[in-house]
Parts: structure tokens; sequence; C-alpha cells
């Protein structure tokens, strides 16, 4: 740390909780590889200061910040200007200080389809199968169809959630057809026949449900479906398991939470995140 220095410019992290965030790491590391003049700080912040925590960043001229859970769709009401993807999502996770204009972008979506493409994985024009309709799923399905997916189709416990994605879809990404189903496994097994990827967006898989998935039974899956799931703890859940089974090409959700934070690191430095810190985090999930 002794790095830091009267220049050094602060970037920072806000959100409740923060303690286990990988991001302090990632960007701290980046900068000493590149010899930037930044510093990365988790700030964690109660649920009545966000407005005051925005204007703490803007006050001290950060170059920039990222806002995870809670407050990702409250932060919105107090930046300056919102981006085009970011609004479709209805959340914002990185703010760029332009010249004291706080400008908010979701890169979550954005750093799943890059994690995609980094592994060659074609999904343009391309079937596409989602389960869960949180505020992940929201972002990958809606920049999966911005970058244009063929077809999307969601499938969430709670019914009415998938359809509010679906319908955001269908009215602002006219070419893109988006579905919603219930989870409903025939239903499921019927829709993934023609798809190319299923990407899980839940929970299920995680913690206390880190024996379970949503698929009961393997056959629902094929050999030629790419399976990705946004869990990162645990590396491999059961439905990635089952997947292997199966003889897929499967994702978890680590190569997402890397690229969400270089798309970030880019907007603020102008410079790419060192590949091999990438490597690295991508190798040891310790970390
Ligand atoms: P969220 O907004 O709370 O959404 C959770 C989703 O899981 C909802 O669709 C919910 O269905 C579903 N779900 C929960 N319990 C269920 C159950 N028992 N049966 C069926 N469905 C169930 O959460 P989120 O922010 O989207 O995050 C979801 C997961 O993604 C978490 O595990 C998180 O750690 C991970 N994540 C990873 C990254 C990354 O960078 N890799 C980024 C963000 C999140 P209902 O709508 O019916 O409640």
């Amino acid at each position: 740390m002794n790095r830091i220095k009267g220049s050094t410019g602060l970037i920072a992290l806000l959100g409740k909780p923060v303690k286990h965030s990988k991001s302090p790491y990632m960007h701290n590391r980046s900068f000493e590889i590149l010899n930037l003049d930044f510093a990365y700080m988790a700030f964690e912040i109660e649920n009545h200061k966000v407005e005051k925590s925005v204007e703490a960043m803007r006050t001290l001229n950060a170059k920039g910040f990222n806002i995870t859970m809670p407050y990702k769709e409250e932060v919105m009401m107090f930046l300056d200007e919102i981006d085009k993807g970011a609004k479709l999502i209805g959340s914002v996770n990185t703010v760029l200080n332009n010249n004291g204009k706080l400008i908010g972008y979701n890169t979550d979506g954005q750093g799943f389809v890059k994690s995609l493409e980094e592994k060659h994985i074609k999904f343009t024009d391309e079937k596409i199968v989602i389960l869960g309709s949180g505020g992940s799923a929201r972002a990958i399905a809606i920049q999966l169809a911005l970058d244009s997916a063929r077809e999307i189709v969601i499938a969430n416990r709670t019914i009415g959630k998938a359809e509010t994605i679906s319908d955001i879809i269908n009215k602002n990404i006219p070419k893109v057809k988006a579905k919603s189903i219930s989870l409903d496994e025939k239903l499921l097994k019927e829709e993934l026949k023609d798809a190319k990827i299923l990407i899980n967006t839940t929970s299920i898989g995680m913690d206390d449900t880190m024996d379970k998935s949503l698929i009961r039974d393997t056959d629902t899956l094929h050999k030629d479906l790419f399976i990705a799931d946004i869990i990162y703890n645990p590396s491999r859940t059961k439905l990635l398991s089952q997947a292997q089974q199966m003889g897929c090409k499967t994702m978890n959700g680590l190569n997402m939470l890397v690229y969400q934070g270089a798309l970030a690191f880019k907007m603020w430095t102008g410079r790419d995140m060192p590949k091999s810190l990438i490597k690295d985090i991508l190798e040891d999930s310790g970390k």
C-alpha cells in the first residue's frame, strides 16, 4: 500500500455487505500491475445513506464506483445519466465520473456475454433458455437480446417476473423473440431441444441448496447444450455436474464476475485489465 500518494485517485464499491467481495483484490492488483495511480476501496453503507454516499463520491471526485446489492436500482435516482442498456435492465452496477457527470452502466450482462465470447461460444442467432428472473437474469437476458440472440426463453418459479423480462425484450428489441414459461421440467425439455445455451441465474446450487438443481432428470439436457451457472461458489454446482455427466461444455460464474469487473476497469482507466491477472483469478477461485 506504499504506492498510495497525494495524487492517488479513488474508485470505490458501495453496498451491503461488501466484506467478501473479490472486487478490491481484482482492481487493486490491476492498478499495481499496470502502475496506475488509483486505489479501490469498499464501503459498507446503510440503506438510508445511498444518496449521501453518491454525493460523497462526487465531492471526493472519485473516478467511479461499483454499486452492489441491495442498491443497484435505488442508485439510479441519484445519477446524472443512465446508459441505454442499464435503463432497459433497470439497474446500475458501475458508475463513471466523467468530469463531474455521474453516468450509470450495467456491466453484469455484458460481463456474461464477454465470458461466452472468451470461450468462443456463439450465441448470436441462437436460442437461449434462462432459469430465473431476478436482477442477474434480467441483465443477462436483455444484454443477450441487445447483442442479437435469436430467441430467449425465461423459466421462473414466479411466472410474472419472467413475463416482465420477456415483455421488456419483445417491446424494446423486437428482432428477438422472448417468451416466459413456468419452471416445469416437461416444458423445459421441450424448449431445450433446439436451444444452444442454458443459463442458471437462480440461487439454487449455492449455500443450503448446494446439493440441489432445478433439473431433476438429466435427460432434460442434451450433449449439444452449453450450460452456464452464474454461481461461482461452489465452483461446480450440481447443475454443472449433471451437465458434465451428459457430456455438455460448461462454465461457472467466475468468468462473469471477472469480466463485469474488467469492463468497469476499462471504463475508469481506459486500460484492459491484465490478462495474466484474469487467468490467475479464474484458475485460483480461492482468493
Ligand atoms: P435475485 O434477484 O434474488 O433472484 C433470485 C432468483 O432465484 C429468482 O428468479 C428466484 O425465483 C429464484 N429462486 C430462488 N429460490 C428458488 C427456489 N427455491 N426455487 C426456484 N427458484 C428460486 O438474485 P440475483 O441477484 O439475480 O442473483 C442470483 C444468483 O446469481 C445468486 O446465486 C448470485 O450469487 C449469483 N450472481 C452471480 C454473479 C456473477 O458475477 N457471477 C452476479 C450476480 C449474481 P422467484 O422469482 O420465484 O423468487
